[in-house]
């Protein structure tokens, strides 16, 4: 078996790690040509060491030079680039056939659209790349061939529980809906109150994840789930009205597919990343993940509708979704903006919903043609939302 040959793009991060975790699992399957970071210079260093990459790529060129001493001292053959364009080399060179886009934020969107554009097998866990631009996005896929695998959890759930010819076409696969599922965040219970004036540190405590910083504290606002619901519009070409959310405390069932005969297909398992991130790598086969079994006896599992007047966000991100045109970009840069702030401790968990509903009301509704179209909506909104956030607006 040819080995797959990988970049891995935002290595450095909790997707990242799990990936690598995997591979090493599977000596022999897969190669790694590039990994990159932003500023976790040890981190890196000893992903170098573990895993022999051709490059290295830092995204700050302070953490590149940084890098390329140790890893001269340590006598590693790797090559340490830095900059943007360098995250897109990796992700293009013809040597990569895999793609893990694992960056966090629109700043993944340009290496990862340079990837869907090079027809590669592209592990999608960026979604706000999909977010920003779907359409563009997913005609990059179509005309080049590439071949898009959701690591998302609840949209490799739906993958799965797709017929594996599915084409798009709802109407000829019998799909009534898809449902994704919501663990309904740290904040599943408290009163709105409490919500508007929760800390940093309760809103990245997840009950059953372990995450990035940014998808925890969307998670706690349920705008995760928004987003996410904008990306199942994408993915699998689904009319808004035909994906329903909803809250499942324990995340056992990671989402499901709802069929004209009744049939509701659900994948399940112990929520652990490396399982879908598993099934991305090693599709079709299936592989070793290192998750542990499913323990189902003496398990509870339980559904509730999702309260979006608690959890305003993820009314916001349907809304965005209906008006179309550039608000999702808009949405998500707001968004993007507000979380830094608040875990900065320079805005209130309550400020996040206000200030991407204020970004929509001035910025959506503007063209969202080509690429710059979406890029100049992500800058507008980011100006936007930071003065509302500074309270100059
Ligand atoms: P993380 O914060 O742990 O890691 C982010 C990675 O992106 C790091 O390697 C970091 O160096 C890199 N990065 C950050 N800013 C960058 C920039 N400006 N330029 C280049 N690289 C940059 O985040 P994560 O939890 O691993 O999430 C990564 C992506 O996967 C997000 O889009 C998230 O929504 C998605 N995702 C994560 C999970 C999860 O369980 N963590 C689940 C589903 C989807
Ligand atoms: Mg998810």
């Amino acid at each position: 078996m040819t080995p797959r040959t990988l970049t891995i793009l935002g290595a450095t991060g909790t997707i990242g790690v799990n990936t690598l975790d995997v591979v090493a699992r599977h000596p022999g399957r897969f190669r790694v040509f590039a990994l990159t970071g932003a500023t976790q210079v040890e981190r890196m260093l000893e992903q170098c060491r573990m895993h022999r990459p051709r490059f290295a790529v830092m995204s700050e060129p302070a953490a590149a030079a940084e890098l390329r001493v140790r890893v001269g001292a340590a006598g590693l053959a790797v090559e340490v680039l830095e900059g943007a364009a360098a995250l897109t080399e990796v992700a293009t060179a013809p040597e990569v056939d895999t793609v893990m886009a694992a960056i966090v934020g629109a700043a993944g969107l340009p290496a990862t659209l340079a990837a869907a554009q090079a027809g590669k097998r592209i592990l999608l866990a960026n979604k706000e790349t999909l977010v920003v631009s779907g359409q563009l996005f997913m005609d990059a896929v179509a005309a080049s061939g590439a071949e898009l695998l959701p690591i998302d959890s609840e949209h490799n759930a739906i993958f799965q529980a797709l017929p594996r010819d599915f084409d798009g076409d709802f109407q000829r696969a019998g799909i009534n809906a898809l449902w994704l599922t919501a663990s309904g965040g740290p904040f599943r219970t408290l009163s709105a109150e409490a919500i508007a004036a929760a800390t940093p540190a309760q809103a990245v405590a997840h009950p059953n994840w372990v995450m990035g910083k940014k998808i925890s504290v969307d998670s706690a606002s349920l705008m995760n789930k928004g987003l996410e619901v904008i990306e199942a519009r994408w993915l699998f070409n689904a009319r808004p009205e035909q994906i329903k959310v909803v809250v499942h405390p324990q995340s056992i069932v990671h989402s499901m597919v709802e069929y004209a005969d009744g049939s509701v297909i659900a994948q399940m398992g112990t929520p652990d990343m490396r399982t879908p991130i598993a099934y991305a790598l090693g599709f079709p086969e299936r592989i070793d993940a290192g998750v542990s079994a499913l323990e189902l006896m003496g398990r509870q599992l339980t559904f509730e509708a999702p309260d979006t007047a608690r959890f305003p966000c993820l009314q916001l991100a349907f809304d965005a979704l209906a008006a179309g045109g550039n608000a999702a970009a808009v949405l998500n840069a707001a968004n993007e903006v507000a979380v830094a702030r608040f875990l900065d401790g320079a805005a209130s968990f309550g400020a996040i919903a206000a200030s991407i509903a204020h970004a929509l009301d001035v910025v959506a509704g503007g063209a969202a043609a080509t690429l710059d179209d979406l890029l100049e909506a992500d800058r507008r909104a980011r100006r936007v939302a930071g003065e509302y956030l500074a309270g100059r607006a």
